[in-house]
């Protein structure tokens, strides 16, 4: 039996909009959601209680950090992601795809989704400045060689071995395995790796449906499918009529979005239309404010993006007229909390300038204490944008 089922409950009138649920095993997603990033099969320095308590309905754990550390196997023995990290909620997990792109290739040339926001704001560590050194990672047909970014060994990730981790580890959705192209790839390549995606997607699905393990946990996972094809229409196009006639659970749309926001909404405009209508969708790593209004717009169900948690640990917080640097001078005697009437924990408790002082004193408390406040934000955007629909 199929535990899983998506239902659109209704449309916008004008635009592409929906307001629906996902139900699963672990219970329902109201759509649409943001589903924070929990990199490490953890909230950063927030506890599932807390997490749920925000409103949280399902969080995004990354296999590629899990596969190289605790190890699959490991979280498996433990009864899986769920019971490992205490969360009884819907859980997703990504193919391990962006990841190899992000810490290999993406640090080599110094680029992240879009490639205007990242080249000049990611400051290199110490350590990735190592590992880019001697990353080079190598496409093979079969899959991808890589060095992991904590010892350095060299790993093969194929579609099969991708699904058999996200197997092991147990989520309610998982991720075909893609090659997620840079944005500064030419056309030629780009059309070279979709046409390769394509054939891992297939064995994907195929790894997926085969019953290696148990019926039962194929009946406990989803899948989705990820569109690729970087910033080129024909090829997003192509890639959307592929992957969409496939039988998966749900449709992503991964890789490049382009040099800019605007180039972002060019490429759902083209893909969103050739998707299979009620299947839900899912915008892979986007997760602004403004990005997941215009995603709405256009008809994605489900945004993930890590931004709001490591921006509150950097002391920038998100209100509804801007972000603010709670660093800033003008904050040491403000009494007012960050946001005025906003009811979470953070802002019904605490002023601006206790903040501000623990995040110039650097205690935990200040980090712990701006990620209440940021995703209780987000969580309360996408409950407006469902009302709105
Ligand atoms: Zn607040």
């Amino acid at each position: 039996m199929n535990k899983f089922k998506f239902t659109i409950l209704k449309k916008a009138k004008k635009g592409l909009a929906r307001r629906g649920v996902i139900e699963t095993p672990h219970g329902n997603v109201e759509t649409p959601a943001f589903i924070p990033v929990g990199t490490q099969a953890a909230l950063k320095s927030i506890t599932p209680d807390e997490a749920k308590s925000l409103g949280i309905q399902i969080i995004f754990a990354n296999t590629y950090h899990l596969f190289l550390r605790p190890g699959e196997k490991i979280i498996k023995k433990m009864g899986g992601l769920h019971k490992f990290m205490n969360w009884d909620r819907p859980i997703i997990t990504d193919s391990g795809g962006f990841q190899v792109f992000s810490l290999g290739k993406g640090l080599e040339q110094g680029v992240g989704k879009i490639a205007s926001i990242f080249p000049s704001e990611h400051k290199k560590t110490q350590l990735e400045k190592q590992i880019s050194n001697k990353s080079r990672i190598k496409i093979l047909e079969d899959g991808v060689e890589f060095r992991s970014h904590i010892d350095g060994n060299k790993i093969l990730l194929t579609p099969e071995k991708s699904i058999q981790i996200q197997k092991d580890l147990g989520a309610d959705f998982i991720l075909a395995f893609d090659e997620c192209t840079s944005p500064l790839a030419g056309y030629e390549y780009t059309k070279k790796a979709l046409e390769r995606t394509h054939r891992w997607e297939v064995k994907s699905l195929k790894a997926f449906q085969q019953k290696i393990n148990s019926k039962k946990q194929i009946q406990n996972q989803a899948i989705y499918g990820i569109v690729q094809g970087g910033a080129y229409k024909d090829l997003r196009e192509k890639s959307a009529k592929f992957i969409g006639g496939m039988d998966f659970f749900g449709m992503a749309i991964g890789g490049s979005l382009g040099k800019s926001k605007k180039d972002m909404h060019k490429i759902l405009d083209w893909t969103i239309p050739l998707l299979p209508e009620n299947r839900p969708r899912h915008l892979l790593g986007i997760g602004g404010i403004e990005d997941i209004k215009e995603g709405v717009k256009r008809g994605i169900d489900t945004f993930d993006c890590a931004a709001p948690t490591r921006m509150a640990r950097n002391g920038t917080l998100l209100t509804k007229e801007r972000q603010i640097n709670i660093m800033n001078a003008k904050y040491r005697t403000d009494k007012n909390p960050i946001e005025k009437g906003c009811q979470c924990y953070t802002c019904q408790n605490y002023s601006c300038a206790y903040l501000r002082h623990l995040f110039w004193a650097k205690e935990m408390l200040a980090g712990r204490l701006a990620t209440i406040h940021n995703l209780y934000f987000m969580m309360e955007l996408m409950k407006k944008i469902r009302k709105n629909i």
